[in-house]
This record gives C-alpha cells, sequence and structure tokens, in this order.
C-alpha cells in the first residue's frame, strides 16, 4: 500500500488565490511520487481547486443526509459529485468545538460510504473506546473502506504546550487497533485498513511513524508551508 499523506488545512488560507498557488506548487513539486496525497481544503475553495489539479481532494465534513432542509450543511452528495475523493471526520476541534458526538460521527461516515466517499475518522484522546464504538457501527466491508487516523488531542501543533506522540507509543495503539480488527472482523480486513497518524507530523518525524506500521500521516500546520509539505512527502515515499 502507498503512503497516504493527507493534508488538512483547516480555515486556512483566507483567500482562493493562496488556496490555488499553494495547491498548485505542491502538486506541481509532487508529480510522480509514489505516494498518495489528499489536499483538504475549505469548502468554499474546492470547485475551483478541483478541476485544475491532478492531487485528490477532500473536504473536512460533511453532514450524514444527502439533501433536505439543513441549512449551513453541505451533503456527502454535493462533495462527490464535485469530485471529492475523502472526507475527514470527527476531528478532535469539532468534537470539542461543535460537540460532534461518536454518533454523528457515525452517521456521516456510512453517508460518505453510501455515495462512496472515503470517510477519514479521526480518532482521538480515548482512541480505544472511539475505535471500539466504530468497530460495532459498521461491517467488514465498511470498515476496511475507513481510513482511521490515530490522533491524540494534546499531540495537535496549535495546542497550547503540544508535543509530539512518540512513536513507539503510537505503534501500540495502533497495533491494538490492528488487534481489535482482526478479532471483530478477520486478518484479513485488519490488513486492509489503513491506519494513519496525525498530530504534529513534520519532515523531521515523518519517516518515524511510517517505519513503525502507521500508513500515512493527516498533517496540519505543516501542509500550510508549500516547501515543508513537498519535503515531508517525498520523505514519505523513502520511508
Ligand atoms: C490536525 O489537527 O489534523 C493536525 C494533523 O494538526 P497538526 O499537524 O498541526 O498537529
Amino acid at each position: 500500500m502507498k503512503p497516504l499523506i493527507i493534508a488538512n488545512w483547516k480555515m486556512n488560507p483566507s483567500n482562493s488565490k493562496e488556496a490555488f498557488d499553494l495547491a498548485l506548487s505542491v502538486q506541481n513539486e509532487l508529480k510522480g511520487l509514489n505516494i498518495e496525497v489528499v489536499l483538504c481544503p475549505p469548502f468554499v475553495y474546492v470547485p475551483q481547486l478541483l478541476p485544475s489539479l491532478n492531487v485528490f481532494i477532500g473536504a473536512q465534513d460533511c453532514f450524514w443526509e444527502q439533501e433536505g432542509p439543513y441549512t449551513g450543511e453541505i451533503s456527502p452528495a454535493m462533495l462527490k459529485n464535485l469530485g471529492c475523493s475523502h472526507v475527514i471526520l470527527g476531528h478532535s476541534e469539532r468534537r470539542r468545538n461543535l460537540k460532534e458526538t461518536a454518533e454523528m460521527v457515525q452517521s456521516k461516515a456510512k453517508a460518505c460510504l453510501e455515495i462512496g466517499l472515503i470517510p477519514v475518522v479521526c480518532i482521538g484522546q480515548s482512541a480505544e473506546k472511539e475505535f471500539q464504538d466504530m468497530l460495532q457501527a459498521f461491517d467488514a466491508q465498511e470498515i476496511s473502506k475507513i481510513v482511521f487516523a490515530y490522533e491524540p488531542e494534546w499531540a495537535i501543533s496549535t495546542q497550547k504546550g503540544a508535543k509530539s506522540e512518540d512513536p513507539e507509543h503510537a505503534r501500540t495503539i495502533m497495533e491494538g487497533m490492528k488487534e481489535a480488527l482482526a478479532s471483530a472482523f478477520g486478518k484479513e480486513t485488519a490488513e486492509k485498513t489503513r491506519i494513519i497518524y496525525g498530530g504534529s507530523v513534520n519532515q523531521e518525524n515523518i519517516g518515524k511513524f511510517l517505519k513503525v506500521g502507521f500508513q500515512g500521516a493527516l498533517v496540519g500546520a505543516a501542509s500550510l508551508d508549500n516547501k515543508g509539505f513537498v519535503a515531508l512527502a517525498k520523505k514519505a515515499e523513502l520511508a
């Protein structure tokens, strides 16, 4: 499996020219690399970036219904019809700031799968419990289509006092998740289901997380700096 590197731009940058320039320079620099790259800009930039880029474009959230009276929401069907491939769900910033619950995240992931989008579900602080809840809500076929991002909240670079997770500790969490997958759905499903790491990933530490067995990374702050992100992606290819 090629490493999967997902850029979470969060609520940045503040204008579409910067968004376009960032995406274009990343795309040009990464041409031909043997990795999968997904850029997740804010919703408003998606229509502008999609037709002009060769990298995958994802969203940072979606609603759990495909259409209807849900003011302000964006549906998985809309994202799919635009050409998006992935949707980040259950990020700790949304769970904390918007009180998103495990049930909401599960409903959103189901709605994404139904329409053919790949959910990237963030599993944070209480990783074991959050993961077990997910395993109970999906069958083997569904679960293997979800990308799980183990992302402890305290490791997110913009948190006060953030510190990068120890790759060896992260490995124990990831291996626990793979074991839980194997005991719920069998070894084959466990192998097929991607688990990536998120939280203060940069060009210096990406190699360490991939070496301990993570199948990619979710990258926040470092994805906004085109040179740093390209360097990170090149290291991921070599890891
Ligand atoms: C994130 O919040 O999804 C993230 C990966 O952030 P950072 O890389 O800035 O820690």
